[in-house]
């Protein structure tokens, strides 16, 4: 399989996948219908699926301009999101399956940013949306620190240490200079920071991450860290240490940085 990121809108990806065997294709997250439309056109595949990882405009936004171009295909989503969805034809449970050629996924469910957000999974390869980004998390609108913490950590931070995460959005420098602040210690942050200016400065995409670097930098994905722990306490005296709770203050600090 073949993976394409489209940068959409200001700082988004949405990402075409390929089945080399068959030329089709499907979509993750489609911000806008005319850079995807462009892609699709220029490499000559066939669109045959969309998948949405949370019915965000800037995720969802490209769904109905898509399918009145290439015509009806399966668009996927959490059983949640119906309504919320545009074109939704296949309402996702964990653990149930999309695919489109020869190809064949699955998903979990991640719920922390939205209540219907999920991740879908490809041979080595996951989309996040705006769950996991590289060094982050997306906020917290419709879920509990606690089912952040699960999605992140006992979800997608359990797969392999390769599994390629593509994310949603393009904010892997500023959530490094956060994470800097909270594990001023961690020199893997410190490295991956400068590398990430030059890839931007070159104008490099910094999709895809992996679970090993995010285990390394990722401060929702270090809530056993001693040094981070002793940032949270710092901030919040009462706090018990545990998981969901460092990744409360965390998150709090991350939305005022
Ligand atoms: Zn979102
Ligand atoms: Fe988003």
């Amino acid at each position: 399989m073949q993976v394409v990121p489209v940068p959409c809108l200001r700082d988004n990806y949405a990402y075409i996948l390929i089945c080399e065997q068959t030329g089709k294709a499907a979509v993750v997250d489609p911000s806008k219908a005319r850079p995807v439309q462009a892609a699709v056109e220029r490499m000559d595949v066939e669109l045959a699926a969309i998948l949405n990882t949370h019915h965000h405009p800037d995720h969802v936004g490209g769904n109905q301009k898509l399918l009145s171009r290439f015509g009806q295909m399966r668009v996927y989503g959490h059983k949640s999101d119906k309504g919320r969805i545009p074109g939704q034809t296949d309402f996702l449970e964990e653990g149930d399956t999309f695919s489109f050629g020869n190809l064949t996924g699955e998903i979990t469910h991640n719920p922390g940013h939205t209540s219907g957000a999920i991740t879908f999974y490809i041979g080595d390869c996951a989309f996040t949306g705006d769950t996991l980004f590289a060094a982050g998390c997306g906020r917290l609108f419709e879920g509990t620190p606690a089912e952040m913490y699960s999605s992140l950590n006992e979800k997608i931070g359990s797969r392999p240490e390769n599994t390629r995460l593509f994310f949603g959005h393009e904010y892997t420098e500023a959530n490094l200079r956060f994470a800097r602040t909270v594990e001023p210690e961690n020199k893997a942050i410190q490295t991956r920071l400068k590398r990430v200016r030059e890839m931007r400065r070159a104008k490099q995409f910094t999709t895809p991450t992996t679970v090993a670097l995010e285990r390394a930098t990722n401060p929702f994905m270090r809530c056993d860290s001693p040094e981070l722990i002793a940032t949270v306490k710092r901030h919040d005296p009462q706090n018990d240490g545990s998981p969901a709770e460092v990744l409360r203050v965390v998150r709090e600090l991350k939305d005022k940085f």
